[in-house]
């Protein structure tokens, strides 16, 4: 089953990147290229045929299944940044990091108001960087469609944060 495939091939790191948290490296994931179209072909079908124009990513790992996402259901990528990375203009949100905060750009042209956006990440663990860019979404007058992970940690409650977005969270590994 390919969940089971994705977490046998995740490697944990622990103390990274601070002592105390363990993280998911999907790096030996990259390795495998069969792995990977199996994932993109995985992270089409769960998304049950909801209408989606555009796929946004998050830098950066949201860049590297986002865009083949976007690839296979035939709709543009939007990448969302961390600030300062983007050439054009921009619009910025900002969001709560445990320690300080960050904020996330995206292109004031990136979405036209109306579209449905799928917004796409590796990992979803407290909600807070997607909410940043649900509202990026609609400072542009798009509609977040839905979410799209590869894993989702669910101790953190991160998708409930989400369903004042949409409730169409999807992911591979819970
Ligand atoms: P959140 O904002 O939901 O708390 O954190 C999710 C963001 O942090 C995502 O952009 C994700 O890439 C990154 N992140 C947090 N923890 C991990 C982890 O253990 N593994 C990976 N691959 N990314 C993580």
């Amino acid at each position: 089953m390919l969940a089971a495939k994705i977490k046998a091939t995740l490697r944990d790191v622990p103390n990274f990147p601070k002592p105390g948290i363990i993280f998911k490296d999907i790096t030996p994931i990259l390795k495998d290229p069969a792995l990977c179209g199996e994932i993109t072909s995985a992270l089409v079908l769960q998304l049950n045929g909801i209408k989606i124009d555009v796929v946004a990513g998050i830098e950066s790992r949201g860049f590297l299944f986002g865009l083949a996402l976007a690839q296979a259901l035939d709709v543009p990528f939007v990448p969302i940044r961390k600030a300062g990375k983007l050439p054009y203009k921009t619009i910025q949100q900002s969001y709560e990091l445990e320690y300080g905060s960050a904020t996330l750009e995206v292109h004031e042209d990136a979405f036209g108001a109306g579209l449905q956006v799928l917004i796409h990440d590796d990992l979803l663990a407290t909600g807070g960087t997607v909410v940043a860019a649900s509202q990026l979404v609609e400072q542009l007058g798009a509609q977040v469609a839905g979410y799209s992970f590869l894993i989702s940690l669910g101790f953190l409650n991160g998708k409930e944060r989400l369903s004042s977005f949409s409730e169409d969270v999807y992911s591979l590994v819970d």
